[in-house]
This record gives structure tokens, C-alpha cells and sequence, in this order.
């Protein structure tokens, strides 16, 4: 079956009790045992399993064309599942450019259990890799200057070297790459932003072909309680469902986002993997079908003139996250990536007069208007203002 028609269906079947077309939340803590050990639905305690964790990742194993998905009570929750089946001594390896969250889970909490952690550079991901870590993780696009790691490329590479690959494949969704086509072991997932897709649950997800990576994170799950509410798995299940819809119109605002501000005389470098100019664009192509919502730009201005800036958008709210059906913006050197040292942030191309746009699904031309009337002083169009 075409994605499309997976996002609605995949997973999905009526309620066997009911026939309901959509399935009731399993809010519930245990199940009953006929005897003792025998639970007849095959779940013993929500903790560890629930027909709503079921339901939603046959429907992600299913996105990401894998065997195996196990969710989370957040993004960073599959990533400690993923790590806490490490050893001391055992090494992660990442292409630059991860996840605050990320870095902050190895460098504060992982490497006191002796989990080592290091974020290289493309050219010298070879010579760590000669280390024999464990893993190599990357996410691309990257957060927040939109780069583009080349799958396959680095996914051989890995190889070589016996080392398994994971995903993080937040910012792109499965409507937009497939990151198994190109090689990659293990595909994680923030659900909280696209897949949920509407700012209202935090949750997770790790898709894998190996039987054995799917055993380890079922019983991180159990064991160190990682899983979601009910609930909220239902709230990602039913986000989903409009996956594809949503993608459209994101990647196509998006793309409008980013032309028009690369033509500002305000901006002086618009980062967005659709534009010609982004510097792997072929790679983005390869790997792509669309390009997602995330826009940065570099804008001609002081910190102070920025963070005036970002607080002057009336559609753009002023926060963290993405993915949502609205949008958002946010200032990465006072918000996101504030714990950074200036010096730091410079080196890694993260200046203060960069703003990040989580472009959203309303119409394009109420989107520029917004930014039209703080960069160019314009009167807002009235309709703009008045939802
Ligand atoms: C948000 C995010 C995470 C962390 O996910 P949570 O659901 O917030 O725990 C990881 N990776 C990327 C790229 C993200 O955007």
C-alpha cells in the first residue's frame, strides 16, 4: 500500500468489542488473568504494554516501512531506552549538530555511568569511528541550521566499522525520508512535533528491524518506566492520521517562507534544505521527497534588535517545540541553545541574530504578511489581524 493511504490505515482495525471505527483509550492499569501468568490478551500491566502502545506503533512501524516500533513517554524516553542497554565503557558517537536534549542526556546523566559520548565533524567521524562505538547518531536536518547528512554515505561508512546507525528522524517525518531505505539500523522519533502535529503531547518512538534491539527497548520500557498515558498514545495515533495533509502544506509554506526571506535585504543567509542554494541540496533531494517546516535565517541584526524582533510576530508565537499546526518562532541563542557559552555558539555558526521558524499550516500569505509588517514596518493586512 502507498504511504498515504498508510498514515490512515496501517494498524487500524474497528474495535473488536464495539466495532467503533476509532479505538477507545485504553485507560487502564492491569488486566485480568484467567490463571496465574496467563493473561489471555497478552498484557499483564500498563507499564509495560497497552492496546493503545499497539495501535499506534504497527501504524509507525508501518511509516517507516520497519519490523518493530516501541513508544515512549517523550523523545528523550526512546533515547534512554536506547542507551541504558549500554555498558560502561561503551562509546556513542554523533555527527555535530544534535539535539540539546541529546547532549545534555550523555553529557549530564550517561557519561556518570561511564557511557562515553563524543559529537565530530563529518571528516573526522572516520577516525571515531575506529574507536568502536556502539552507535553513530545523527539527525539530519539538524536543529537549527538545517544540515543534511548524507544516510547512506554515513550509514556505509558505520558499517565498516561494525558500528550501528541510528536516526533521528524529528525534523524530517516519515512522509518526508525513509532513513532504512538508505541504511540506517534504528529510526527515533520526537513524536511531540510533527507526528502528534499539534502541540498538545510529549511522546517517543523507536523503529527497528532488529529483533533483539526491539526485546531491549520493550524491557527499558518496563524496566525503567518510560512508557506514555494511554492517552496520550491515543493522541499521537489520531495526529497521525493527518500526517500526510499536514506535510503538504508545511513543506509547501515553508518553501514560500524561505524564498521570501531570502530575498530580504534584512537577511543575510536563509537556511532551508528546498532552496537551490543550501549547500547539500543534491544530498536533500536524494533522500527527500520534501523538505518539512523548519526555516532558520540569519538576520542583520544585534541581539537586542533580534529578540525584538522575534517578539513582534503576531501568527509566529514565541516558543520552543515544532511540528505543530501553527507556527512558531524562536531565538536559538537566547532560548533553545542559551546554555551554549557565545564563543561556542559562534564556532558552531549559531549567531545571535539567528531566528528559527517552525512554519505552520495556515494560508502562506497571512504568514508573510506577519513577517512583512516587523521587517518592513508595513500595516498589517487587516484579515491577518483579525483571527
Ligand atoms: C524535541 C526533539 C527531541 C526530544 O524529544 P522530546 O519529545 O522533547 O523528549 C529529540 N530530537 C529532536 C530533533 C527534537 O526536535
Amino acid at each position: 500500500m502507498k504511504l498515504q493511504t498508510r498514515i490512515v490505515h496501517a494498524g487500524q482495525e474497528p474495535d473488536p468489542g464495539t466495532g467503533a471505527i476509532m479505538p477507545p483509550i485504553y485507560m487502564t492499569s492491569t488486566y485480568v488473568q484467567e490463571e496465574p501468568g496467563i493473561a489471555p490478551s497478552g498484557y499483564e500491566y500498563t507499564r509495560a504494554s497497552n492496546p493503545n502502545f499497539t495501535i499506534v506503533e504497527n501504524l509507525l512501524a508501518s511509516l517507516e516501512s520497519g519490523h518493530f516500533a516501541t513508544i515512549f513517554s517523550s523523545g528523550l524516553g526512546g533515547l534512554t531506552a536506547i542507551v541504558s542497554s549500554l555498558n560502561p565503557g561503551d562509546g556513542v558517537v554523533a555527527l555535530q549538530g544534535v539535539y540539546g536534549g541529546t547532549f545534555r542526556l550523555f553529557n549530564s546523566v550517561f557519561s556518570r555511568f561511564g557511557i562515553k559520548f563524543s559529537q565530530v565533524t563529518p571528516d573526522k567521524l572516520e577516525e571515531a569511528l575506529k574507536q568502536k562505538p556502539k552507535y553513530l547518531l545523527f539527525e539530519t536536518p539538524t536543529n537549527p541550521l538545517l544540515d543534511i547528512y548524507d544516510i547512506e554515505a554515513f550509514s556505509k561508512l558505520a558499517h565498516k566499522y561494525g558500528v550501528e546507525v541510528i536516526v533521528d528522524n524529528t525534523f524530517a517525518t516519515p512522509f518526508n525520508q525513509n532513513p532504512f531505505e538508505f541504511g540506517a539500523d534504528h529510526v527515533w522519533h520526537s513524536t511531540t512535533k510533527y507526528l502528534g502535529g499539534h502541540s498538545d503531547v510529549i511522546g517517543g518512538v523507536v523503529i527497528t528491524n532488529s529483533h533483539e534491539m526491539k526485546q531491549k527497548l520493550d524491557f527499558a520500557r518496563k524496566a525503567l518506566g518510560l512508557n506514555p498515558s494511554p492517552f496520550d498514545a491515543w493522541l499521537v495515533n489520531r495526529g497521525i492520521k493527518t500526517l500526510g495533509a499536514r506535510m503538504r502544506l508545511h513543506n509547501e509554506n515553508a518553501l514560500k517562507v524561505a524564498e521570501y526571506l531570502s530575498k530580504h535585504p534584512k537577511v543575510a543567509k536563509v537556511y532551508y534544505p528546498g532552496l537551490s542554494q543550501h549547500p547539500q541540496a543534491h544530498v536533500a533531494k536524494k533522500q527527500m521527497r520534501g523538505f518539512s517546516g523548519i526555516v532558520s535565517a540569519e538576520f542583520n541584526l544585534s541581539l537586542e534588535e533580534t529578540k525584538k524582533l522575534v517578539s513582534s510576530f503576531t501568527l509566529f508565537a514565541l516558543a520552543e517545540s515544532l511540528g505543530g499546526v501553527e507556527s512558531l518562532v524562536c531565538h536559538p541563542a537566547s532560548m533553545t541553545h542559551a546554555s551554549i557559552p557565545p564563543e561556542v555558539r559562534k564556532e558552531i555558526g549559531l549567531s545571535d541574530g539567528l531566528i528559527r521558524f517552525s512554519v505552520g499550516i495556515e494560508d502562506a500569505d497571512d504568514l508573510i504578511d506577519d513577517l512583512k509588517v516587523s521587517l518592513e514596518n508595513r500595516v498589517p493586512h487587516p484579515q491577518t489581524m483579525s483571527v
